[in-house]
């Protein structure tokens, strides 16, 4: 997600100890969600994305770098395994251009641009090509339009500062998402058909302004008006000590009738309104892009704010597999339901501000 005001950062980590210290002993003593064996998440495959994403070898996997794309044709790699149909304009490619300016400072500067011709009239020193990488697990009724997003980034920061000698920023949590939706495409594909088709949207530029997302907003593999709704992964690697391992967290709960619906539905999953809904994350995670266009969206995340965030300690190491396959797990039930079920709709006024921006 995007940084939150450093201040903010900080006070909040005196509301969160208090709040850990206030609910002692809660977390623990939650049973595990039933069903990661029904479910059919394998962690060893999310381990093995996470190791593959997150190795120095990509050199925390900047926007456009080398890194990036090697990442990219391996989630490529996987999705053709699985027999997804690429929908990307070259494959499973989406070619996503980004214009690189110098500020004042001389730091640079990275800025959506609306479309490849155009870019490619810049000066080539301004110009970046980054890519997302997008598949669709087509539902059961080739007649059908109607679509379900399930989103994640896969790239990152990039090599910066070092660290304690370290200067590659794995984001082995931020892989998770991008890890978690394999494995969700894995498991659909293998099931029983679904009633609507499954987008599986792997975003470049999260870090730099949500460019991948603003760009397949642009340029959708189905019309935003036949997206019934749309789910994000986001940092599900690591507990949220607010809610506890094997449990996740999604923004926006108080904006559609999707938590409702499960509800009606009979589901019964470990996932609860976002416990710091203070902080802004459900306007600094990518799914808010297809929410401002009117696509009811959230976001699953267990991100509990953690000091390894965004620092070259991140690393596969901290990540805690058994609470990752419960969220994965958890997610697939959400996404199976929106692929099958009464889509979500809006409460009055939960939708934020319409743009196209
Ligand atoms: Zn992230």
């Amino acid at each position: 997600m995007h940084s939150p005001p450093v201040l903010i950062r900080s006070t909040f980590f005196i509301i969160i100890l208090g709040a850990v210290l206030a609910t002692a002993g809660c977390g623990s003593s939650r049973q595990p969600a039933a069903g990661v064996a029904a479910a059919g998440v394998d962690t060893a495959r999310l381990r093995e994305a996470v190791s593959v994403l997150a190795a120095d070898s990509l050199q925390g996997r900047f926007t456009g770098s080398e890194g990036a794309a090697a990442a990219a044709r391996y989630i490529a790699g996987e999705l053709e395994r699985l027999g997804l149909e690429p929908v990307g304009d070259s494959g499973y490619f989406q070619r996503v251009p980004i214009q690189v300016t110098k500020r004042a400072d001389g730091r640079r500067r990275f800025s959506f641009y609306p479309s490849v011709r155009a870019w490619g009239l810049l000066p080539p020193e301004q110009q970046l090509m980054a890519v997302n990488v997008v598949a669709r697990l087509p539902g059961a009724d080739s007649t059908n339009l109607e679509t379900v997003v399930v989103g994640s980034h896969y790239d990152h920061l990039g090599i910066r500062r070092p660290v304690d000698g370290d200067s590659i920023y794995n984001g082995a949590d931020d892989a998770s998402g991008a890890a978690g939706a394999l494995e969700i495409a894995r498991v659909l594909a293998a099931g029983p058909g679904l009633k609507r088709s499954v987008v599986f949207l792997f975003t470049a530029g999260e870090a730099i302004g949500f460019i991948g997302t603003h760009y397949y907003a642009e340029y959708p593999a189905a019309p935003l008006g036949e997206t019934v709704a749309a789910l994000w992964l986001e940092n599900i690697g690591r507990p949220d000590p607010l809610v506890g391992p094997g449990v996740a967290w999604i923004t926006g709960s108080d904006r559609t009738n999707l938590g409702r619906l499960l509800e009606d539905a009979g589901i019964d999953i470990e996932v609860e309104p976002d416990p710091r809904p203070e902080q802004g994350v459900y306007l600094l995670t990518e799914s808010v892009v297809l929410a401002r266009r009117g696509v009811p969206a959230h976001t699953l995340s267990s991100f509990g704010f953690h000091d390894d965030w965004h620092e070259p300690s991140d690393e596969i190491e901290t990540i805690d597999f058994a609470h990752f396959g419960q969220v994965v797990t958890s997610a697939i039930v959400i996404v199976r339901y929106l692929a099958t079920g009464t889509p979500p709709q809006w409460y009055r006024g939960g939708q934020p501000e319409r743009s196209n921006f």
